[in-house]
């Protein structure tokens, strides 16, 4: 029996939104920007898909802006922003950042733009005295995750917004985690720009969102022509919006449901390992965290190996982000949070889902003590020690 626990890498399409894809594929062809009918069907499709999307994210649908990915959104939000303010060379992000902003920001400090890096403490929170120190008059934007990918800590996004607001500087958040697993408002949470990605919400991979805030001023990111109002060029990826929106309505339908299924789900595995196995450490915030999410230490052993046993019985989880699993470099996530990098480089992240089951947790919790008692030996660690 196969055991998917990396739902935060990806999720599996949901068979909804599959029917909702083949349908439309067996049904249109026509190009959105075309007036004639064939067209004008698509483009009431795309507009039905873009409402589900803002009612899913408290959003206006004129606030929401078709992309690849999240990737895309990450790194349009924080370069059309920059381009917008030619005076203001300087970004704020935090240490934890997925790799869609921290490379993105490598990138641009060697374009000459001044990165300052929020550090977080021991449970992923970041430090809001040292935010607000680095905020200067040239700050252009501060750009913060809502929920962490690897250990699913959750930021204090509002103070962070106030903060902002203090000294007139922009928000923008990559809630590409917390899509799904948390009720998003952007009202509430007072963000500028926001963004998110289908294939971590039960819809199709290559196809991602920014939401801007009515009256915020982004310069496109991609030139062409006038699709998603002049401002992301390119014909539009019609069967992936087609998807995401079923996805989005979905989430509005059962989301809340599924969410607290898949806490019990996860709270009886977590409980389960500290009841099997000893001397485990559990990474993140106990509390502000995204429910699904266990990141788990096994002092003394490698998470590699710990991953490649449990496929070889059909589990699947992740050392951490699914950007840098395969490379051999530490999590700079686990690090920040001050792991040194032998537990760092012990720890797996599972990360559950809506199709999981209490099987599977029982299946894992059958599994993994043999595996980790095994590896134990060999590596001749000692829990007692
Ligand atoms: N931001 C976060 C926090 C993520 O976890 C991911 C994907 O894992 C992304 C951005 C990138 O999204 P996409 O895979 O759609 O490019």
């Amino acid at each position: 029996m196969a055991v998917y626990f990396d739902n935060n890498a990806t999720t599996p399409l949901d068979p909804a939104v599959a029917d909702k894809m083949c349908g439309f594929l067996k049904e249109h062809y026509g190009n959105p920007s075309s007036i004639y009918p064939i067209g004008r069907a698509v483009k009431e499709i795309i507009t039905a898909a873009r409402e589900n999307v803002a009612a899913a994210l408290g959003a206006q649908r004129g606030e929401i802006f078709f992309t690849s990915s999240g990737t895309e959104s990450d790194n349009w939000a924080i370069q059309g922003v920059l381009n917008t303010t030619p005076e203001k060379r300087e970004i704020i992000i935090s240490t934890i950042e997925h790799p869609a902003i921290l490379s993105q920001a490598k990138f641009l400090e060697k374009k000459g733009v001044k990165v300052s890096y929020v550090p977080v403490d021991s449970s992923g929170v970041v430090d809001l005295d040292f935010l607000r120190a680095a905020v200067t008059p040239q700050t252009a934007l501060i750009s913060i995750m809502h929920a962490n990918n690897e250990i699913g800590t959750i930021q204090p996004i509002d103070k962070i917004v106030s903060i902002a607001r203090e000294h007139g500087v922009q928000v923008h958040c990559d809630a590409v985690q917390s899509f799904g697993k948390l009720d998003l408002d952007v009202m509430k949470l007072g963000v500028d720009l926001l963004t998110v990605s289908g294939h971590k919400i039960y819809g199709p991979k290559g196809i991602g969102a920014l939401y801007i805030r009515k009256g915020v001023d982004v310069c496109p990111f991609i030139h062409g022509g006038h699709q998603e109002r002049g401002l992301r060029a390119g014909t539009e990826n019609t069967i992936g919006i087609v998807g995401f929106g079923e996805a989005a309505r979905i989430l509005l339908e059962r989301g809340r449901k599924d969410r607290e299924r898949i806490e019990k789900l996860t709270d009886s595995l977590k409980d389960g390992i500290k009841r099997v196995i000893p001397k485990v450490i559990f990474n993140g915030h106990p509390e502000k965290r995204v429910k699904n999410t266990l990141n788990v230490a096994f002092p003394g052993l490698e998470s590699e190996a710990i991953l490649l046993a449990l496929a070889t019985k059909g589990i699947s989880i992740s050392t951490g982000s699914a950007c840098s699993s395969e490379s051999e470099e530490v999590s700079p996530v686990l690090l920040a949070i001050g792991l040194r990098p032998e537990i760092a480089r012990s720890c797996i992240r599972i990360s559950l889902g809506r199709f999981n089951t209490e099987e599977d947790v029982r299946v894992f919790l059958r599994e993994l003590p043999d595996i980790i008692i095994k590896l134990r030996q060999i590596s001749a660690f000692d829990p007692d020690v």
